[in-house]
Protein backbone atom coordinates (compact mmCIF):
# COMPACT_ATOMS: atom_id res chain seq x y z
CA UNK A 1 0.00 0.00 0.00
CA UNK A 2 1.11 3.33 -0.74
CA UNK A 3 -0.30 6.33 1.01
CA UNK A 4 0.88 8.65 -1.99
CA UNK A 5 -1.87 10.85 -3.57
CA UNK A 6 -0.98 13.47 -4.43
CA UNK A 7 -4.09 15.59 -5.26
CA UNK A 8 -5.87 18.69 -3.65
CA UNK A 9 -7.72 16.89 -0.65
CA UNK A 10 -8.05 17.67 3.21
CA UNK A 11 -4.59 17.29 5.38
CA UNK A 12 -6.21 15.01 7.92
CA UNK A 13 -3.85 12.17 8.51
CA UNK A 14 -5.26 9.61 8.81
CA UNK A 15 -3.30 7.55 11.36
CA UNK A 16 -5.65 5.25 12.71
CA UNK A 17 -6.84 3.61 9.12
CA UNK A 18 -3.18 3.39 7.93
CA UNK A 19 -1.11 3.14 10.44
CA UNK A 20 -2.63 0.30 13.06
CA UNK A 21 0.63 -1.93 12.77
CA UNK A 22 3.04 1.17 14.06
CA UNK A 23 0.45 1.77 17.19
CA UNK A 24 0.38 -1.93 18.35
CA UNK A 25 4.32 -1.90 17.55
CA UNK A 26 4.28 1.13 19.77
CA UNK A 27 1.80 -0.23 22.56
CA UNK A 28 4.46 -3.53 22.79
CA UNK A 29 7.28 -1.09 22.95
CA UNK A 30 5.59 1.04 25.64
CA UNK A 31 5.89 -2.24 28.03
CA UNK A 32 9.41 -2.69 27.64
CA UNK A 33 11.50 0.90 26.30
CA UNK A 34 11.16 3.62 28.70
CA UNK A 35 8.28 5.57 27.11
CA UNK A 36 8.24 3.55 24.08
CA UNK A 37 11.17 5.39 22.78
CA UNK A 38 14.97 4.61 22.06
CA UNK A 39 15.55 8.80 22.20
CA UNK A 40 13.88 11.73 23.54
CA UNK A 41 13.22 13.50 20.45
CA UNK A 42 11.16 10.44 18.93
CA UNK A 43 8.95 10.37 21.97
CA UNK A 44 5.26 11.77 21.12
CA UNK A 45 5.29 14.42 23.27
CA UNK A 46 8.22 16.09 20.89
CA UNK A 47 5.82 16.14 17.99
CA UNK A 48 5.21 12.35 16.93
CA UNK A 49 1.57 12.58 17.50
CA UNK A 50 -0.68 10.12 18.02
CA UNK A 51 2.23 7.96 18.30
CA UNK A 52 5.84 7.27 16.40
CA UNK A 53 5.63 5.22 13.03
CA UNK A 54 7.74 2.44 13.13
CA UNK A 55 9.96 1.54 10.09
CA UNK A 56 10.65 -1.52 8.89
CA UNK A 57 12.89 -0.69 6.15
CA UNK A 58 14.93 2.18 3.84
CA UNK A 59 15.66 2.00 -0.04
CA UNK A 60 17.28 4.98 -1.50
CA UNK A 61 15.84 8.26 -0.28
CA UNK A 62 12.50 6.23 0.72
CA UNK A 63 11.33 4.33 3.94
CA UNK A 64 8.71 1.68 4.62
CA UNK A 65 6.95 1.48 7.61
CA UNK A 66 5.55 -1.91 9.65
CA UNK A 67 1.91 -1.33 7.61
CA UNK A 68 3.57 -1.41 4.31
CA UNK A 69 3.40 2.92 3.84
CA UNK A 70 6.20 4.21 1.98
CA UNK A 71 7.85 7.60 2.30
CA UNK A 72 9.74 9.88 0.62
CA UNK A 73 12.27 10.60 3.04
CA UNK A 74 14.15 13.99 4.29
CA UNK A 75 14.27 12.90 8.20
CA UNK A 76 17.41 10.39 6.58
CA UNK A 77 18.14 9.30 10.21
CA UNK A 78 18.78 13.33 11.05
CA UNK A 79 20.77 13.38 8.12
CA UNK A 80 22.83 10.62 8.47
CA UNK A 81 22.20 8.74 5.84
CA UNK A 82 23.36 10.77 3.17
CA UNK A 83 23.94 8.14 0.46
CA UNK A 84 20.08 7.22 0.72
CA UNK A 85 19.38 3.96 2.55
CA UNK A 86 20.99 0.69 1.89
CA UNK A 87 23.36 1.99 -0.42
CA UNK A 88 25.31 -1.01 -2.55
CA UNK A 89 28.75 0.63 -1.95
CA UNK A 90 28.04 0.57 1.79
CA UNK A 91 26.41 -2.87 1.90
CA UNK A 92 29.31 -4.26 0.19
CA UNK A 93 31.96 -2.65 2.33
CA UNK A 94 30.47 -3.36 5.76
CA UNK A 95 29.42 -7.30 4.24
CA UNK A 96 32.97 -7.47 3.00
CA UNK A 97 34.76 -6.45 6.51
CA UNK A 98 31.92 -8.46 8.40
CA UNK A 99 33.41 -11.39 7.32
CA UNK A 100 37.27 -10.40 7.99
CA UNK A 101 36.06 -9.37 11.64
CA UNK A 102 34.08 -6.42 12.92
CA UNK A 103 35.92 -5.28 15.58
CA UNK A 104 39.69 -6.21 17.37
CA UNK A 105 40.14 -3.81 20.15
CA UNK A 106 44.06 -3.16 18.40
CA UNK A 107 44.69 -0.40 15.88
CA UNK A 108 43.30 -1.61 12.56
CA UNK A 109 44.51 -0.49 8.49
CA UNK A 110 40.65 1.22 8.05
CA UNK A 111 40.69 3.55 10.62
CA UNK A 112 44.41 4.80 9.23
CA UNK A 113 42.77 5.32 5.89
CA UNK A 114 39.88 6.94 6.90
CA UNK A 115 41.37 9.70 9.17
CA UNK A 116 44.04 9.71 6.39
CA UNK A 117 41.03 10.49 4.20
CA UNK A 118 39.54 13.32 7.12
CA UNK A 119 42.54 14.36 6.69
CA UNK A 120 42.88 15.09 2.86
CA UNK A 121 39.01 17.00 3.13
CA UNK A 122 38.79 19.24 6.16
CA UNK A 123 40.94 21.87 6.36
CA UNK A 124 41.55 21.70 10.27
CA UNK A 125 42.03 18.06 10.68
CA UNK A 126 45.80 17.93 10.51
CA UNK A 127 45.08 14.84 13.47
CA UNK A 128 41.74 12.87 14.19
CA UNK A 129 40.52 10.67 17.39
CA UNK A 130 37.24 8.43 16.43
CA UNK A 131 34.34 7.59 18.31
CA UNK A 132 30.86 6.47 18.18
CA UNK A 133 28.27 9.27 18.18
CA UNK A 134 27.93 12.48 18.35
CA UNK A 135 27.77 13.56 22.31
CA UNK A 136 30.84 11.51 22.70
CA UNK A 137 32.60 13.49 19.79
CA UNK A 138 31.41 16.41 21.84
CA UNK A 139 33.07 15.68 25.01
CA UNK A 140 36.55 14.51 23.42
CA UNK A 141 36.63 18.01 21.69
CA UNK A 142 36.11 19.48 24.59
CA UNK A 143 38.01 17.64 26.78
CA UNK A 144 41.20 18.48 24.12
CA UNK A 145 39.91 21.74 24.31
CA UNK A 146 39.91 22.33 27.76
CA UNK A 147 43.69 20.39 28.45
CA UNK A 148 45.05 22.61 25.63
CA UNK A 149 44.04 25.99 27.41
CA UNK A 150 43.63 24.53 31.24
CA UNK A 151 40.48 26.58 31.30
CA UNK A 152 37.16 25.09 32.08
CA UNK A 153 34.42 27.92 30.91
CA UNK A 154 32.86 26.75 27.83
CA UNK A 155 31.11 29.70 25.93
CA UNK A 156 28.38 28.00 23.94
CA UNK A 157 25.49 29.73 21.57
CA UNK A 158 21.44 29.50 23.39
CA UNK A 159 19.86 27.37 21.09
CA UNK A 160 22.82 25.37 20.04
CA UNK A 161 22.81 21.67 20.55
CA UNK A 162 25.55 19.49 21.35
CA UNK A 163 24.52 16.61 22.23
CA UNK A 164 22.65 15.26 25.79
CA UNK A 165 25.27 14.54 27.86
CA UNK A 166 25.83 16.59 31.00
CA UNK A 167 28.82 18.95 29.62
CA UNK A 168 26.80 20.88 26.83
CA UNK A 169 22.68 20.21 27.50
CA UNK A 170 23.03 23.28 28.42
CA UNK A 171 20.56 26.05 27.18
CA UNK A 172 19.53 23.89 23.77
CA UNK A 173 15.99 24.89 23.46
CA UNK A 174 15.36 26.67 27.11
CA UNK A 175 11.36 28.38 28.17
CA UNK A 176 11.59 31.84 27.36
CA UNK A 177 10.47 32.24 31.03
CA UNK A 178 13.85 31.34 32.58
CA UNK A 179 15.86 32.12 29.55
CA UNK A 180 16.88 35.65 31.13
CA UNK A 181 17.77 38.62 29.12
CA UNK A 182 18.40 38.48 25.07
CA UNK A 183 21.72 39.73 25.18
CA UNK A 184 22.54 37.92 28.04
CA UNK A 185 20.93 34.26 28.46
CA UNK A 186 20.43 32.28 31.69
CA UNK A 187 22.63 29.05 31.68
CA UNK A 188 19.92 26.30 31.60
CA UNK A 189 19.96 22.67 32.38
CA UNK A 190 18.25 20.69 29.18
CA UNK A 191 17.25 18.05 31.72
CA UNK A 192 16.67 17.45 35.37
CA UNK A 193 19.56 15.21 36.39
CA UNK A 194 22.59 17.64 35.34
CA UNK A 195 24.53 19.15 38.09
CA UNK A 196 24.46 22.72 38.88
CA UNK A 197 28.36 23.17 38.66
CA UNK A 198 28.63 21.56 34.86
CA UNK A 199 25.99 24.47 33.90
CA UNK A 200 27.68 26.78 35.70
CA UNK A 201 30.55 26.14 33.27
CA UNK A 202 28.67 27.21 30.59
CA UNK A 203 28.49 30.33 29.74
CA UNK A 204 25.70 31.05 27.19
CA UNK A 205 25.75 33.88 24.49
CA UNK A 206 23.16 35.02 21.84
CA UNK A 207 23.98 33.70 18.24
CA UNK A 208 24.60 35.99 15.78
CA UNK A 209 25.23 38.85 18.23
CA UNK A 210 28.81 40.20 17.79
CA UNK A 211 28.55 42.92 20.68
CA UNK A 212 27.57 40.25 23.17
CA UNK A 213 29.89 37.86 22.34
CA UNK A 214 33.00 39.98 22.51
CA UNK A 215 31.16 41.48 25.83
CA UNK A 216 31.42 38.00 27.50
CA UNK A 217 34.63 36.84 26.21
CA UNK A 218 35.90 40.53 27.99
CA UNK A 219 33.84 39.76 30.90
CA UNK A 220 35.01 35.78 31.41
CA UNK A 221 38.37 36.61 30.17
CA UNK A 222 41.16 34.32 31.04
CA UNK A 223 38.26 31.42 32.06
CA UNK A 224 37.18 30.43 29.17
CA UNK A 225 38.37 26.84 27.94
CA UNK A 226 36.74 26.60 23.93
CA UNK A 227 34.17 28.04 22.64
CA UNK A 228 31.62 26.23 20.61
CA UNK A 229 29.34 26.37 18.02
CA UNK A 230 27.23 25.09 14.94
CA UNK A 231 28.17 27.10 11.95
CA UNK A 232 24.69 26.26 10.70
CA UNK A 233 22.03 25.94 13.42
CA UNK A 234 20.66 22.33 12.08
CA UNK A 235 18.96 21.79 15.35
CA UNK A 236 17.06 25.32 15.62
CA UNK A 237 15.87 25.20 11.90
CA UNK A 238 18.74 26.06 10.21
CA UNK A 239 19.70 29.61 11.64
CA UNK A 240 22.28 30.83 9.10
CA UNK A 241 25.52 32.72 10.61
CA UNK A 242 25.24 36.73 9.72
CA UNK A 243 28.12 37.50 7.38
CA UNK A 244 31.21 37.86 9.30
CA UNK A 245 29.92 36.06 12.35
CA UNK A 246 31.85 33.03 11.98
CA UNK A 247 34.65 35.23 10.76
CA UNK A 248 34.58 37.52 14.63
CA UNK A 249 34.15 34.49 16.29
CA UNK A 250 37.48 33.31 14.68
CA UNK A 251 39.42 36.38 14.85
CA UNK A 252 38.34 36.54 18.63
CA UNK A 253 39.63 33.27 19.15
CA UNK A 254 42.83 33.78 18.05
CA UNK A 255 43.71 36.49 19.54
CA UNK A 256 42.45 35.50 23.40
CA UNK A 257 44.45 31.72 22.81
CA UNK A 258 41.09 30.17 23.07
CA UNK A 259 40.41 27.09 21.25
CA UNK A 260 37.58 27.45 18.47
CA UNK A 261 35.47 24.41 18.49
CA UNK A 262 32.93 23.69 15.21
CA UNK A 263 29.88 20.85 15.63
CA UNK A 264 29.90 19.96 12.50
CA UNK A 265 27.94 16.61 13.36
CA UNK A 266 25.08 17.43 11.25
CA UNK A 267 27.03 19.84 8.14
CA UNK A 268 30.26 17.57 7.99
CA UNK A 269 30.44 16.02 4.48
CA UNK A 270 26.61 18.21 3.72
CA UNK A 271 27.13 21.42 3.03
CA UNK A 272 30.32 21.11 1.24
CA UNK A 273 33.08 18.06 1.14
CA UNK A 274 35.05 19.41 3.72
CA UNK A 275 32.14 21.03 5.64
CA UNK A 276 31.39 24.21 6.99
CA UNK A 277 34.31 25.28 7.66
CA UNK A 278 35.13 24.76 3.91
CA UNK A 279 31.69 26.58 3.03
CA UNK A 280 31.98 29.37 4.74
CA UNK A 281 35.95 29.54 4.29
CA UNK A 282 36.50 29.75 8.34
CA UNK A 283 38.61 27.17 9.63
CA UNK A 284 38.35 26.22 13.78
CA UNK A 285 40.97 24.55 15.45
CA UNK A 286 39.18 21.67 16.66
CA UNK A 287 35.28 19.94 14.93
CA UNK A 288 33.67 17.46 15.54
CA UNK A 289 31.82 14.92 12.57
CA UNK A 290 29.54 12.44 12.82
CA UNK A 291 25.91 11.74 10.89
CA UNK A 292 26.93 11.75 7.35
CA UNK A 293 30.64 10.49 8.46
CA UNK A 294 28.99 7.02 9.34
CA UNK A 295 26.35 6.97 6.55
CA UNK A 296 23.96 5.12 8.92
CA UNK A 297 26.50 3.39 10.41
CA UNK A 298 27.35 4.97 14.10
CA UNK A 299 30.62 6.27 14.20
CA UNK A 300 32.17 9.98 15.08
CA UNK A 301 35.49 11.70 15.38
CA UNK A 302 36.89 14.87 16.53
CA UNK A 303 39.82 15.95 14.58
CA UNK A 304 42.06 18.87 14.94
CA UNK A 305 44.88 21.02 14.37
CA UNK A 306 48.16 19.54 15.81
CA UNK A 307 48.95 22.17 18.51
CA UNK A 308 45.06 21.34 20.25
CA UNK A 309 45.38 17.35 19.52
CA UNK A 310 48.76 17.47 20.62
CA UNK A 311 48.10 16.75 24.34
CA UNK A 312 45.87 13.72 23.66
CA UNK A 313 48.29 12.47 20.92
CA UNK A 314 50.71 12.81 23.83
CA UNK A 315 48.48 10.96 26.54
CA UNK A 316 48.70 13.46 29.00
CA UNK A 317 44.83 14.22 27.95
CA UNK A 318 43.37 11.25 28.22
CA UNK A 319 40.53 9.76 25.59
CA UNK A 320 39.15 6.03 25.28
CA UNK A 321 36.62 3.46 23.98
CA UNK A 322 36.16 0.23 23.26
CA UNK A 323 34.28 1.12 19.79
CA UNK A 324 36.66 3.95 18.88
CA UNK A 325 37.73 3.49 15.10
CA UNK A 326 35.87 -0.07 15.03
CA UNK A 327 36.55 -1.65 10.96
CA UNK A 328 33.28 -2.00 10.89
CA UNK A 329 32.04 1.43 10.73
CA UNK A 330 34.98 2.84 9.86
CA UNK A 331 34.60 0.76 6.19
CA UNK A 332 31.10 2.18 5.99
CA UNK A 333 32.43 5.82 5.99
CA UNK A 334 35.67 5.65 3.93
CA UNK A 335 32.73 3.63 1.44
CA UNK A 336 30.57 6.41 1.67
CA UNK A 337 33.06 9.62 1.55
CA UNK A 338 34.63 7.71 -1.59
CA UNK A 339 31.28 8.01 -2.77
CA UNK A 340 31.47 11.60 -2.22
CA UNK A 341 34.61 12.11 -3.94
CA UNK A 342 34.30 10.52 -6.88
CA UNK A 343 30.56 11.68 -7.81
CA UNK A 344 28.71 14.79 -7.94
CA UNK A 345 26.40 13.51 -5.16
CA UNK A 346 26.66 16.56 -3.24
CA UNK A 347 26.15 19.40 -6.03
CA UNK A 348 22.72 17.10 -6.71
CA UNK A 349 21.28 17.22 -3.48
CA UNK A 350 22.39 20.61 -3.21
CA UNK A 351 20.72 21.19 -6.59
CA UNK A 352 17.54 18.74 -5.22
CA UNK A 353 16.94 20.66 -2.48
CA UNK A 354 16.91 24.31 -3.94
CA UNK A 355 14.10 22.88 -6.44
CA UNK A 356 12.46 22.16 -3.21
CA UNK A 357 12.88 25.32 -1.62
CA UNK A 358 11.68 27.00 -4.43
CA UNK A 359 8.53 24.92 -4.48
CA UNK A 360 7.74 26.17 -0.61
CA UNK A 361 8.07 29.20 -1.17
CA UNK A 362 6.17 29.47 -4.76
CA UNK A 363 2.86 27.75 -2.60
CA UNK A 364 3.95 30.05 0.09
CA UNK A 365 3.26 32.70 -2.20
CA UNK A 366 0.58 31.16 -4.16
CA UNK A 367 -1.72 30.23 -1.08
CA UNK A 368 -0.89 33.12 0.92
CA UNK A 369 0.58 31.59 3.79
CA UNK A 370 3.07 33.57 5.93
CA UNK A 371 6.62 31.83 6.34
CA UNK A 372 9.93 31.89 5.10
CA UNK A 373 12.95 28.66 4.46
CA UNK A 374 16.31 29.31 5.20
CA UNK A 375 18.92 26.98 5.28
CA UNK A 376 21.32 25.78 2.08
CA UNK A 377 20.30 22.80 -0.65
CA UNK A 378 20.97 20.17 1.33
CA UNK A 379 19.49 21.37 4.96
CA UNK A 380 17.07 23.71 5.35
CA UNK A 381 13.44 24.23 7.19
CA UNK A 382 10.17 26.09 6.61
CA UNK A 383 9.40 28.78 9.51
CA UNK A 384 5.75 29.66 9.64
CA UNK A 385 4.91 32.75 11.37
CA UNK A 386 2.80 36.32 10.81
CA UNK A 387 6.21 38.02 9.83
CA UNK A 388 7.89 35.73 7.90
CA UNK A 389 11.57 36.12 8.23
CA UNK A 390 14.43 34.18 8.60
CA UNK A 391 15.62 34.04 12.42
CA UNK A 392 19.00 35.03 13.26
CA UNK A 393 18.86 33.21 16.69
CA UNK A 394 16.94 31.30 19.19
CA UNK A 395 14.37 34.09 19.86
CA UNK A 396 13.27 34.91 17.06
CA UNK A 397 12.64 31.33 16.72
CA UNK A 398 10.00 31.63 19.31
CA UNK A 399 7.52 33.92 16.58
CA UNK A 400 7.45 30.42 14.60
CA UNK A 401 3.80 29.05 14.34
CA UNK A 402 4.57 25.42 15.21
CA UNK A 403 0.60 24.36 15.26
CA UNK A 404 0.69 25.03 11.95
CA UNK A 405 3.96 23.29 11.37
CA UNK A 406 2.20 20.08 12.49
CA UNK A 407 -0.56 20.70 9.82
CA UNK A 408 1.59 20.96 7.11
CA UNK A 409 3.72 17.73 8.61
CA UNK A 410 0.51 15.97 8.41
CA UNK A 411 -0.52 16.94 5.07
CA UNK A 412 2.81 15.97 3.85
CA UNK A 413 2.56 12.42 5.33
CA UNK A 414 -0.34 12.09 3.79
CA UNK A 415 0.63 12.77 0.69
CA UNK A 416 3.93 10.47 1.44
CA UNK A 417 6.54 12.69 2.28
CA UNK A 418 8.24 12.30 5.51
CA UNK A 419 9.60 15.34 7.26
CA UNK A 420 11.33 15.72 11.12
CA UNK A 421 8.31 15.52 13.25
CA UNK A 422 9.98 18.68 14.96
CA UNK A 423 9.03 22.52 13.70
CA UNK A 424 12.30 23.56 14.54
CA UNK A 425 14.55 20.95 13.39
CA UNK A 426 15.32 20.64 9.32
CA UNK A 427 14.94 18.46 6.00
CA UNK A 428 17.59 16.60 5.01
CA UNK A 429 18.44 15.64 1.49
CA UNK A 430 20.22 12.25 0.16
CA UNK A 431 22.21 11.54 -2.70
CA UNK A 432 19.80 8.87 -3.79
CA UNK A 433 16.33 11.32 -3.80
CA UNK A 434 15.41 11.22 -7.77
CA UNK A 435 14.22 14.22 -10.24
CA UNK A 436 10.84 12.01 -9.69
CA UNK A 437 10.78 11.74 -5.97
CA UNK A 438 11.82 15.61 -6.02
CA UNK A 439 9.04 16.31 -8.63
CA UNK A 440 6.59 14.09 -6.47
CA UNK A 441 7.46 16.15 -3.48
CA UNK A 442 7.04 19.87 -5.08
CA UNK A 443 3.41 18.22 -6.02
CA UNK A 444 2.99 17.35 -2.24
CA UNK A 445 3.72 20.87 -1.38
CA UNK A 446 1.24 22.62 -3.14
CA UNK A 447 -1.37 20.25 -2.84
CA UNK A 448 -0.61 21.04 1.11
CA UNK A 449 -0.54 24.36 1.39
CA UNK A 450 -3.56 24.22 -1.01
CA UNK A 451 -5.24 22.31 1.80
CA UNK A 452 -4.26 24.32 4.57
CA UNK A 453 -5.92 27.32 3.03
CA UNK A 454 -8.98 25.05 3.42
CA UNK A 455 -8.95 23.90 7.24
N1 LIG B 1 25.73 18.03 17.74
C1 LIG B 1 24.80 18.26 16.82
C2 LIG B 1 24.90 19.49 15.97
C3 LIG B 1 23.78 17.34 16.62
O1 LIG B 1 22.83 17.58 15.69
C4 LIG B 1 23.73 16.18 17.42
C5 LIG B 1 22.62 15.22 17.25
O2 LIG B 1 21.63 15.45 16.65
C6 LIG B 1 24.73 15.98 18.36
C7 LIG B 1 25.71 16.93 18.51
C8 LIG B 1 24.72 14.74 19.21
O3 LIG B 1 24.92 13.63 18.41
P1 LIG B 1 24.39 12.18 18.89
O4 LIG B 1 22.91 12.25 18.88
O5 LIG B 1 24.94 11.25 17.87
O6 LIG B 1 24.97 11.96 20.25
Amino acid sequence: MSIVQVKRSATRFDAAAQTARSQAWFGRAQQVLAGGVSSSARATQTGNFPFPLVMEHGSAGHITDVDGNTFIDYLLSYGSVILGHAHARVIKAVTQQMRRGSMFGTCNTVEVELAELLNRMVPCAELVRFSNSGSEAVCGAIRAARGYSGRHKILKFEGHYHGWVDVLAVSNRPALAEAGPRERPHSIPHSPGIPPGVVDDVIICPWNDAAACVALLDQFAGEIGCVIAEPIVANNACIMPLPGFLELLRAECTCRDIPLVFDEIVTGFRVAKGGAQEYFSVTPDLAVFSKALGGGTPLSAFVGRKKFMDPIGRNLVKHGGTYNGNPLCAAASLAVLQELNSSDALATLHRHGLRIIGALQRAARDHAIPCCVQGVGSMFQILFGPDAKPARNYRDLTRTDSAMYDRFRYGMLRHGIHINPSATACWFLCAAHTDDDIERTTRAIDATFWALTQE
